[in-house]
């Protein structure tokens, strides 16, 4: 990270950088230290608020998850050569203080001085954005690989993702059969997984996208009952009456703002909202105002906001849940993967113009 960022985050807020002694960290003896290979990295619209100076008003997010991932730090970079050309500037730097942005990643073991964890193992868990990591071996997960999935699912359906969709849905929203689902943002990472989970509930399932190729993978990959591209509705209270005329019961929530304001008109007496997310409001320095908050009240809705992370002892619940699923391959998972280091500070910020479909991921190695 270059510097704190004002507003949406942008490529050129990240940058580069070889730091030429950083393949020489070896495991030291007693530290419960793993060297690690980084594979695959989750892009998340989190990273973007703690893209944000840490008391910053609007990096809440941030704040509350502190003790698990760290508020990003700009780096102090001496370039003492750079190389640019048409995509990034690589700049080789030599004691330069960098700290890396950070994510969920899925690592090769390189070296291990935890009997828990072997050279040649596969773990997922919180690395830096890098190609080798000296990481912490409490907070690793070490993967099954007799488990027949490819390994960029541990980011996302098979980790925090997949948790955050599981926790939502059914700890927060308690949906039963026949219930009118929407759920916003739906074509993306947690949204697809989010609406599987209702139909397989028996729900009636309605999502709403940001393109004609997102909408029709919700009605013909992911098969959501219906669906409409929020961008083309002049109009998203008659867009949300069209589809679910009568009423919702349950909004998984994932973007704010207009969308929120809409659907509570929408919602019934005694509905449920799972606030997973509000990415359209992250970086606004002006919260839209929701006009209808007030309707909560008389429709005695429950309105709820959670972080994937609160519900981490349920994590072996949900692969017992979701593993037969995908064996049986009555869950389908779509996965956007971008190929390179050099392309993870526009895959990162794609997030925030819709250009993902399915679950971002960065494939370095
Ligand atoms: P997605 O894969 O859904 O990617 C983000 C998508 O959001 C984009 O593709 C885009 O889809 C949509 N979007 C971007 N900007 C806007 C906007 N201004 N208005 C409406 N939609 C927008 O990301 P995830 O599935 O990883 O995350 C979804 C939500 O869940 C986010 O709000 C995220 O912060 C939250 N989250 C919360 C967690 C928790 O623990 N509570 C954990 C993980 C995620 P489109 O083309 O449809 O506009």
């Amino acid at each position: 990270l270059k510097h704190y960022i004002n507003g949406f985050p942008e490529e050129s807020d990240l940058m580069i950088v070889t730091a030429p002694d950083a393949m020489e960290v070896k495991v030291k003896p007693g530290s419960s230290t793993i060297l690690v290979k980084n594979l695959f990295l989750s892009c998340d619209p989190y990273m973007g608020t703690f893209m944000r100076e840490p008391d910053s008003g609007s990096s809440e997010v941030a704040v509350e998850t502190l003790s698990l991932l760290d508020a990003f730090i700009p780096g102090k970079v001496t370039t003492l050569h750079t190389q640019t050309n048409t995509w990034f500037q690589l700049a080789i730097v030599v004691n330069a203080f960098v700290q890396p942005i950070a994510g969920v990643g899925v690592s090769e073991v390189i070296d291990s001085d935890d009997p828990c964890f072997a050279k040649g193992d596969f773990v997922w868990g919180i690395v830096d954005w890098e190609e080798y990591s000296t990481v912490n071996s409490f907070g690793r997960f070490k993967i099954d690989i007799s488990i027949n999935v490819p390994l960029s699912y541990y980011t996302g359906i098979l980790s925090v993702t997949g948790l955050t969709a599981y926790a939502g849905f059914f700890e927060i929203c308690s949906p039963k059969k026949g219930e009118a689902v929407f759920v916003s943002a739906a074509a993306g990472a947690v949204g697809q997984l989010v609406g599987q989970f209702a139909k397989l509930m028996g729900c009636y399932v309605v999502g709403s996208a940001g393109s004609k190729q997102k909408v029709d993978l919700l009605l013909n990959k992911f098969g959501f009952d219906d669906a409409f591209n929020y961008k083309e509705e002049p109009d998203l209270d008659a867009a949300l009456k069209r589809s679910l005329p009568q009423g919702i019961d349950i909004y998984f929530e994932n973007v704010g703002g207009k969308m929120l304001d809409s659907v509570l008109m929408n919602m019934k007496v005694h509905g449920r909202i799972a606030v997973c997310g509000m990415i359209s409001q992250y970086h606004i320095e002006t919260q839209e105002g929701i006009k209808n908050l007030p309707v909560v009240v008389y429709k005695r809705i429950k309105m709820q906001g959670f972080l994937a992370f609160d519900f981490i002892d349920r994590f072996p619940k949900y692969l017992e849940f979701v593993l037969p699923y995908l064996n049986e391959r009555k869950l389908v998972y779509v996965e956007d993967i971008v190929e390179g280091v050099e392309n993870g500070p526009a895959a990162l910020v794609g997030l925030f113009h819709g250009q993902n479909i399915g679950k971002q991921v960065l494939k370095i190695a």
